[in-house]
């Protein structure tokens, strides 16, 4: 399997100016045989043979003297420029014929000396990683690296990235067999939401850090600063590196945090079950910028990740199962609640439960039965979730905010119902 491995690199003043001019050469390059691609095909419909392209733009068009500079840098990084623009044409025909799932990709577009974040390739013949820990670059020399940890195998191939905030990165794709861990009987349901991060079906709870919320002040005073300077000045210049820098560690934050959770319960489990939210959807009503800042869907593809790589198995149940309506107890499915409602007794089997533990647990009985169903095997005793239904709360499903629907008129049950445009995610 494929890994990638990210190291932070400091390149010298002299090699930041060969990295800029390299970035530049790559990006003409890039967007030269693009424009080509699209000439051709406006011309006469025809797609341009993969590959073709890198004679024109770089053999050709460095005898010219509008492109003779770009015999000044490492043809490696421009060819492996030019595969990238490959790579994204395959990922749009791919996606356009459903040969590639998840959401559509579009065209490639060309790409801007003004785009925040600048990156290069080289391939297996462009670097070497030397004796004494340094990554030597082709035209860039020896790059000094903090090898935060150590690269499990030969890498086949190196990133070099210029983030927003000025940091650069080198990003290595090294081919690793996958580690199994041994094999444990323990399976989990997770539940995610805003108020805790998540709750698990045997009760545990992670609370959710914000590390957005709570690095706002901060942000918004960065950002203050930013617009009151004078647009092109080299004031403005600083300041937007600080509001990157300030945006920067908020991500790295997450990041570092969301690994050791997903670690942990990789460790522990040996099948972790949980729904599938539209995040999309989701960001685009009103708690967005909670939603954004819970990383839900790096969590996911964290555990999902990690499960290829140590044998464990990670399940996604549907998105209209109606998790938070089900007593996990008997099974009887109890209606909607709306989200204020943390707590609740089954009328059936006179359960109380709590919201999100029950539908942890509900998660974990659909996500088992799932697995026993494509694994041929009986399906347990576990609780039967009606399939179609579909859950009417507002919250985390897909529906949220979306329907002008209106709540079920308050008092008939009793139950307080949420107004439409009130926080769901204070309380
Ligand atoms: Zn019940």
């Amino acid at each position: 399997m494929h890994l990638r491995y990210s190291y932070r690199v400091y390149p010298t003043v002299g090699q930041r100016q060969l990295l800029a001019r390299t970035f530049g050469c790559a990006r003409v390059v890039y967007n030269d045989a693009l424009a080509l691609r699209k000439a051709a095909w406006k011309a006469d419909r025809s797609r341009i043979p993969t590959g073709a392209p890198a004679k024109a733009v770089i053999t050709d068009a460095k005898k010219t003297d509008a492109r003779s500079w770009l015999g000044s840098v490492s043809v490696d990084a421009l060819q492996s420029s030019i595969r990238d623009l490959d790579t994204a044409y395959r990922n749009f025909f791919d996606s356009l014929s459903g040969k590639r799932a998840g959401r559509p990709v579009g065209l490639p577009v060309f790409k801007s000396r003004k785009d925040n974040r600048q990156s290069l390739r080289f391939s297996r013949n462009g670097f070497r990683l030397r004796g004494n820990g340094k990554l030597n670059l082709a035209r860039i020399g020896d790059v000094r690296v903090k090898w935060s940890r150590a690269l499990p195998a030969d890498p086949s191939s190196v990133t070099i990235v210029l983030d927003p905030s000025g940091r650069y990165f080198a990003s290595f794709v090294v081919d690793i067999e996958p580690d199994h861990l041994a094999e444990l009987d323990t399976e989990i349901g997770i539940d995610l939401g805003l108020t805790t991060y998540a709750v698990m079906s045997d009760g545990t709870v992670i609370d959710n850090p914000r590390f957005l919320r709570k690095a706002e002040r901060k942000l918004k005073a960065a950002q203050r600063a930013l617009s009151r300077r004078a647009k092109g000045s080299k004031n403005r210049e600083k300041a937007r590196r600080k509001v990157a820098r300030a945006h920067a560690k908020v991500a790295d934050t997450r990041m570092d945090w969301l690994h050791k959770q997903t670690t942990r319960l990789i460790r522990e489990n040996q099948a972790i079950y949980l729904e599938d939210l539209n995040v999309r959807g989701l960001a685009r009503t009103r708690p967005a910028k909670s939603v954004h800042d819970a990383g839900w869907s790096t969590f996911r593809r964290l555990l999902t990740e990690k499960a290829a790589r140590y044998g464990r198995h990670v399940g996604i149940i549907g998105r209209y199962e109606p998790t938070s309506q089900v007593c996990s107890a008997c099974g009887v499915l109890d209606g909607p609640k709306p989200l204020n409602i943390r707590e609740w007794t089954c009328g059936a089997c006179g359960a109380c439960h709590d919201r999100d533990l029950n539908a942890a647990r509900n998660i974990l009985a659909a996500g088992r039965a799932d697995r026993l169903n494509a694994c041929g095997g009986p399906v347990g005793p576990g609780v039967a979730i009606p399939r179609r239904a579909r859950p009417v709360e507002t919250g985390t499903h897909r529906n949220a905010g979306r329907t002008g629907r209106k709540p079920r008129a308050a008092g008939a049950t009793g139950i307080p119902v949420l107004q439409r445009g009130e926080d769901v995610t204070r309380r």
